[in-house]
């Protein structure tokens, strides 16, 4: 268990809804904790509500996104504590960057294609009020293009003389210019072929272990995560449903979704088997969810699924699949005795693997289809 010194960051009950005549309640009392040197990874299909939570975090949310609730702390390895809720204009332009940064979807498009790399470097120094003069921005600005394995000379290029994976790594390199101590990556690789994937991804654990930040990594490639982080929360309908060391998702999941997700790509390792998708599609969040948000796709329903929401719990006992489950969380209603008398089936239980070589039966409730859980865009790596 972390002690409250591990904490990086801290969110609490952060619920976002984007206003309009129906609200749509994007981000649903989340709760996290992110250690100091951790790896955070959030899962979920696209519109799970993970992107806007990556914005609530960071303070980020415009109009017509609004934080309904909730709270965001900051723990600086200084002792500085900062209540991220609290702070507006100046000061949360100050704090940004140096206690967060964040490397945002669809980076590659992000840099100016009109001002060269070395101009957005110095861009970055200037607004917050660094101090450098034009030569040390320059010296700083090539020693972080040398640290993400680029050469200081193409401080002079534009972004449309570099590659997709070059323009990835420039990204990194600003999104760490002021030394940040949390780093939130959203889909930070999703558009590179999986070699420079992969190099990225390397280069990304390599400064870690070299500079000591934090990353909360968003993406819906669960096989991705499984290899780079060390916690998991998988979100679903704006709400984290499974929330445990990755080590143990992988082992034994808890909740009907993750099961789905996790049979949806291959095993690399394990025999051949027919990939499985998750039939439906997730709810619409402009409506009142009542019970469940994932009933509907949901293979194990219950009665008390139609009719009460499951809340995000530690699993009862004290091992599952011989793993402590201190800190394991899950919200469904089959790990509540009293609404489920006989327990979670074997595969959602730990009694049993979760990524099975037999093909999981339709009752199972996942349906024959793609490689990846309702988005067609990755899960195969
Ligand atoms: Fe399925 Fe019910 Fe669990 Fe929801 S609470 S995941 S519907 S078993």
């Amino acid at each position: 268990m972390s002690g409250p010194d591990d904490i990086v960051l801290r969110a609490e009950h952060v619920s976002v809804s984007y206003a309009s005549r129906r609200p749509v309640r994007a981000v649903r009392d989340v709760s996290l904790e992110l250690r100091r040197g951790e790896v955070l990874g959030i899962v979920g299909e696209s519109g799970c509500g993970k992107s806007t939570l990556a914005y609530a975090l960071t303070r980020l949310l415009r109009p017509p996104a609004e934080l309904t609730g909730g709270t965001v702390t900051f723990c600086g390895k200084d002792g500085l504590r900062v209540e991220l809720t609290s702070l507006a204009g100046e000061q949360l332009r100050q704090f940004r960057s140096t206690g967060m940064a964040m490397v945002f979807q669809s980076a590659m498009n992000a840099l100016n294609p009109v001002t060269s790399i070395g101009q957005q470097f110095r861009d970055i120094f200037r607004a917050h009020d660094t101090g450098m003069d034009r030569g040390a921005m320059d010296a700083r600005a090539g020693d972080l293009l040398e640290m993400v394995g680029i050469d200081r000379g193409r401080l002079r290029s534009f972004a449309h003389e570099l590659s997709g994976g070059m323009r990835q790594r420039v990204i990194i390199a600003m999104a760490l210019a002021l030394d940040p101590e949390v780093v939130i990556m959203d889909e930070p690789t999703t558009a590179l072929d999986v070699v420079v994937q992969q190099e990225i991804l390397d280069e990304i654990d390599r400064l870690r272990e070299a500079l000591g930040f934090s990353i909360i990594f968003i993406t819906h490639d669960l096989s991705l995560l499984l290899e780079v982080s060390d916690t998991l929360a998988v979100m679903y309908a704006g709400q984290v449903v499974e929330y445990a060391p990755t080590e143990q998702v992988a082992a034994a999941p808890a909740h009907p979704y993750t099961l789905g997700l996790l049979r949806s790509f291959p095993d690399m390792r394990g025999q051949r088997r027919e990939l499985r998708g998750i039939p439906g599609s997730p709810p619409d969040l402009g409506e009142r969810i009542v019970g469940c948000a994932f009933a509907a796709r949901c293979g194990y329903v219950v009665e008390a699924c139609r009719t009460a929401s499951p809340v995000l719990q530690q699993l009862p006992g004290e091992l599952r699949a011989g793993l402590p489950v201190a800190g394991w969380d899950a919200a469904c209603h089959l790990h509540n005795l009293d609404l489920c008398p006989g327990g979670p089936p074997a595969e959602l239980s730990g009694t049993a693997t979760a990524r099975p070589d037999r093909t999981p039966a339709v009752a199972d409730g996942l349906v024959a289809g793609g490689a990846t859980a309702g988005d067609s865009s990755g899960g195969l790596r």
